[in-house]
């Protein structure tokens, strides 16, 4: 099931933390159960990257629900609101908020923080391999697709320290994906009943389905996301406002 699998065993061998990037997502849910299965529980470290008020509501209790180890949780010492409002004031020719082109909230608000973890808590544990893993699927997109899902991070790879970028679940279906959470005996995140993604209440890619639950929802965090669009001056989606793409008749219900 996972992928790189005789390589992954020879890491293990040597000692590897498997550092598991955990969203709550159905992704990294049956990326978690795959490496349990195969990884010993000592040498996985789960890690979240709380995003505060925009994130789902529970989605932290979900993931201790679902895992054995402690949940460690990182956060940008900015929020994503003060990221659109710092590049409104500093970068008026540009739109303010981030895009699938420039995801400086996925950068800024998650990666930048989970690697920071991950160095202190190498340097913490006194080990010198480490593998940070991620529930990126080919499927979800060609970009996706075109990853190598076994790579060295070079940015957090120097003497005395390898860090691999590791994507378990690199080929699995969405329906796999389901499958393996099942099979561990588990529910993915309540919010998929009627969500296809679980992501950011309102994400930047988010599509019109998740983006009118996730009004229906968070109403105060919906009109908070139309505010911000007032205080900057730019739509969320290029040219598009978020009251745009979500359905009021969904949210009256
Ligand atoms: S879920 Fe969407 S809005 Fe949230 S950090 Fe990721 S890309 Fe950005």
């Amino acid at each position: 099931m996972l992928l790189e699998l005789d390589k992954i065993r020879s890491f293990i061998k040597r000692g590897a933390v498997f550092y598991v990037s955990h969203s709550g997502g159905k992704d990294s849910q049956a990326m978690y159960v795959a490496l349990s299965r195969v990884g010993p529980a000592g040498q996985l470290c789960v890690v979240h990257a709380d995003l505060g008020e925009i994130e789902w509501r529970g989605v932290q209790e979900h993931i201790q629900a679902t895992t054995s180890q402690a949940l460690n949780v990182v956060r940008a010492s900015k929020t994503f609101f003060d990221m659109v409002r710092h590049r409104a004031r500093t970068r008026p020719d540009v739109p303010a908020w981030p895009s699938s082109t420039t995801r400086q909230c996925t950068s800024d608000l998650k990666r930048n923080p989970i690697h920071k973890f991950i160095r202190n808590d190498m340097k913490t544990r006194g080990i010198t391999l480490a593998l940070n893993c991620t529930g990126i699927r080919a499927e979800e997109s060609p970009s996706r697709a075109r990853k190598e899902p076994l790579k060295i991070n070079t940015a957090l790879s120097k003497a005395g320290r390898e860090v691999w970028e590791y994507m378990p679940i690199h080929h699995l279906t969405t329906a796999h994906v389901f499958h393996l959470i099942k099979s561990a005996g588990q529910e993915p995140f309540w919010a998929y009943r009627e969500n296809e993604r679980l992501s950011c209440v309102f994400c930047i890619m988010g599509c019109e389905n998740d983006l009118s639950h996730g009004a229906r929802q968070r109403p105060e965090l919906y009109q908070a996301y139309l505010d911000l669009e007032q205080e900057t001056g730019w739509t969320m989606f290029n040219g598009k406002s978020l009251r745009d793409r979500v359905q009021l008749q969904a949210i009256a219900a």
